[in-house]
């Protein structure tokens, strides 16, 4: 039977922890690594009722957007909403684990998803990740070594390259690699050159790697007035409302960024791409003042721009997890945890 660590292992080549905003909190905030896993409930929030879902369906493990512990916790209070989900999760034995920034800031993470719902094209990353790219050196004696085979398996990882230096008895090997596959790297290496394997040189490179980082710009397929693009939004996102800057019938929208969630420190990296709209959620309304003649600033709702990690991680697992015929079963929560609602 799969463990939490084992499904954790999955979410992280999903969603490398590096990627993470540093003061985040990540990873398995309730439970034991060596629990099993008996069926996996995915979810933007943990709420009671939530974790009520879980019971009935009998999954053990939540797989959640918002971390349920952020803030360090200095009592677990019962009668608090928040003591009440960590001791019902306690009590039935359900483990809790935040997939948070790093989800958002995956390449086919959230931000990635929420691209592709509103039909975006030629997507890239609004803030791309940087200094998350390794390189390492080490040279490998022409004899002892597969050479052939190593290259053959690094060529094989994503977003990795491999140079190759001859010298008369030895080779001087370079790869550069995001961070996060230095592991699996020097798994490689163990297995083609032996334990011994030391990295003669190690540093981390200042550029980003290809799709990760937050946010996410891209066009549509063809231009829409800003009436068009609202209504599209609106639709696509399940919204009950929008709030946006003020648009004329001249207004037209065709490049596009979003950031789903409160993305408000991200309006300059859109006015930058050059996007006519930005979709995020949580702007003030001198967000929008300051703005209002730069592009047509769109808040579409945390819940609303976020719920798309339910399937979004779901998928994720789904393909990562369970290829052998041992399966469990990965749930989509149903509950709307959304904690805002639109009067009309
Ligand atoms: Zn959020």
């Amino acid at each position: 039977m799969r463990t939490i660590e084992d499904v954790l292992d999955c979410l992280y080549r999903w969603a490398p922890a590096s990627i993470a905003w540093e003061r985040d909190n990540i990873g398995l905030l309730i439970g034991a690594m060596s629990d099993p896993v008996r069926g996996i409930l995915v979810s933007l929030d943990v709420t009671r009722e939530v974790v009520d879902e879980a019971t009935a369906l009998g999954a053990t493990l939540i797989v959640a957007h918002h971390p349920v512990i952020f803030h360090p916790l200095k009592a677990v209070r019962t009668d608090t909403p928040q003591g009440a989900v960590i001791a019902a999760a306690l009590t039935h034995g359900i483990a809790i684990v935040a997939m948070h920034t790093n989800a958002d800031a995956a390449a086919g993470g959230l931000n990635a998803a929420l691209a592709a719902r509103l039909g975006l094209s030629s997507v890239r990353a609004l803030d791309p990740s940087r200094g998350q790219r390794r390189c390492l050196r080490f040279s490998v004696d022409v004899a002892a070594a597969d050479m052939a085979g190593f290259i053959h398996a690094v060529e094989g990882l994503p977003d990795t390259r491999i140079d190759i230096d001859h010298g008369d008895a030895s080779r001087l090997v370079t790869v550069s690699t995001p961070v996060w596959r230095q592991r699996e790297l020097e798994r490689l290496a163990a297995a083609s050159f032996g334990v011994a394997l030391r990295w003669q040189d190690s540093f981390t490179l200042e550029g980003a790697v290809e799709g990760f980082g937050l946010g996410a710009v891209g066009t549509l397929d063809h231009e829409l007035s800003a009436g068009e693009f609202l209504r599209h939004v609106a639709d696509l996102l399940g919204c009950d409302g929008l709030r946006s800057t003020p648009y004329t019938s001249e207004t037209r929208i065709r490049t596009v960024a979003v950031c789903g969630g409160a993305g408000s420190a991200y309006i300059g990296a859109a006015r930058a791409a050059g996007a006519d709209a930005f979709v995020t959620a949580d702007l003030t309304y001198h967000a929008f003042q300051d703005h209002r003649d730069a592009l047509l600033l769109v808040d579409a709702g945390h819940y609303e721009t976020e719920r798309i990690f339910i399937e979004t991680c779901a998928s994720a697992l789904r393909d990562g997890l369970f290829k052998t015929s041992e399966k469990s079963p990965i749930f989509q929560s149903v509950t709307n945890t959304n904690a805002m609602v639109m009067f009309k």
